[in-house]
């Protein structure tokens, strides 16, 4: 009795080399057609690559779609983990047996790339692969998951055309597509490259600098983002190196190993190990200059508001000397105008006509006022400062 099969999920597209015609012949698959009859029921035998573009996210929301893949090509239960959904990268490798017997080999991995326009807007390249290659027939069966444009056209690209002593080795599609990793890489450091110049030949502007702060620290999380995942790629190259080595030095039976091939494959993933492991330092470099930016911008600015403080100091000593004039002018005409005062109150009497100059016996009224008034003006000048001492300004 025929099954329904799985309405809900969108279909997959199937690419398959033909080494006929030199060219891919692409078709339609439902997610839950994969895997029927205890068989894997998608590749043709006569096919010795098929390239399988499904959504991982749809795939893993659907049961019959995620067991139809898990068991046509071996994936491990571990691979749908959220915590591999949500990683920045990872390696890994898995060997199926059949009574005992050597019968496929499953390697996945996973790229990110954050590629940065000239208008600030970034976009993350994602290359997401399963690939499972197939002992008996030497056939390379690889999921791309989630591929978008450009990652999207450069696998089938970079795929054609496959070496038929390289389909030996299951680690030849890693050497390929190992360089369009360092190719969109390369594109995501000059693209940060080309902001860090852009940041370094402003002129600085006549009077208040004004360095675009947000824009700067933009450019260095971008930078710190493009370094994480070279770190994460090269640490996984590193991986697919060290298991290339660990497959050739198993002598499986079923190897039928073109060592000149299995060289140029190894050769050729080192040489992209030391471009990535290249580039990661040029990241960082660049991350080391927006970081000497950043410092100069601040240092910049620290030293113009500097400059002011200085000009408003000098402001205040200019004053300060007037100042000290005014009160040396005041005090030396204060002990004439004191005298002056005192003597031209009513208790002193002058007689022109007589010359006599007669002073009153009240003259001590004054004294009576005068001297507590003065106290009690400097008690009131003493404690009004230890009620409201002087703060310092700011
Ligand atoms: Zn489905």
């Amino acid at each position: 009795m025929a099954k329904a099969g799985c309405q809900k999920c969108s279909l997959i597209p199937v690419l398959q080399w033909k080494p006929a015609n030199s060219n891919w012949d692409q078709r339609w698959v439902r997610g839950d057609e994969f895997h029927s009859n205890n068989s894997c029921q998608t590749i043709d035998a006569e096919s010795p690559i098929c390239i399988i573009l499904a959504s991982a996210n749809e795939t893993r929301a659907c049961l019959a779609c995620r067991n139809s893949l898990t068991r046509a090509f071996c994936i491990p239960e571990i691979w749908w983990s959220d915590y591999c959904r949500n990683s920045n990268g990872y390696l890994g490798s898995d060997i199926t047996r059949q009574n005992g017997v050597v019968t496929g080999f499953s390697t996945w991995a996973y790229f990110e790339i954050k590629h940065l326009d000239a208008k600030m807007q970034y976009q993350w390249h994602k290359m997401n692969i399963f690939i499972r290659w197939l002992a008996p027939t030497k056939q390379t069966i690889i999921l791309a998951f989630d591929t978008l444009s450009p990652v999207m056209e450069r696998i089938p690209e970079s795929l054609r055309n496959p070496d038929s002593n390289c389909l030996g080795d299951p680690f030849w599609v890693y050497a390929r597509l190992a360089s369009d990793v360092v190719d969109l890489q390369d594109s995501a450091v000059w693209a940060i490259r080309n902001q860090v110049r852009a940041i370094e030949t402003q002129r600085m502007p006549i009077g208040k600098p004004q360095p675009d702060y947000r824009h700067i620290h933009d450019v260095a999380r971008h930078a710190i983002h493009v370094t994480e995942s070279l770190n994460v790629a090269t640490e996984c190259l590193e991986g697919i190196l060290a298991q290339h080595d660990d497959f050739l030095s198993q002598k499986f039976p079923f190897q039928m190993i073109h060592a000149d091939a299995s060289e140029a494959v190894h050769r050729q993933l080192l040489f992209c190990k030391h471009m990535l492991s290249n580039l990661r330092h040029r990241s960082i470099s660049n991350r080391e200059r927006l970081q000497n930016e950043i410092q100069l911008a601040f240092n910049t600015v620290a030293q113009y508001d500097a400059g002011i403080s200085v000009q408003i100091g000098r402001a205040a000593q200019l004053d300060g000397a007037a100042m000290r004039k005014v009160a040396f002018v005041t005090m030396m005409f204060l002990p004439a105008t004191f005298i002056s005062a005192v003597f031209s109150m009513s208790f002193f009497d002058f007689d022109a006509d007589s010359g006599a100059w007669n002073i009153s016996g009240k003259f001590w009224i004054y004294w009576v006022f005068a001297i507590p008034l003065t106290v009690a003006t400097s008690l009131l000048w003493h404690f009004w400062h230890k009620l409201f001492p002087l703060t310092p300004m700011g």
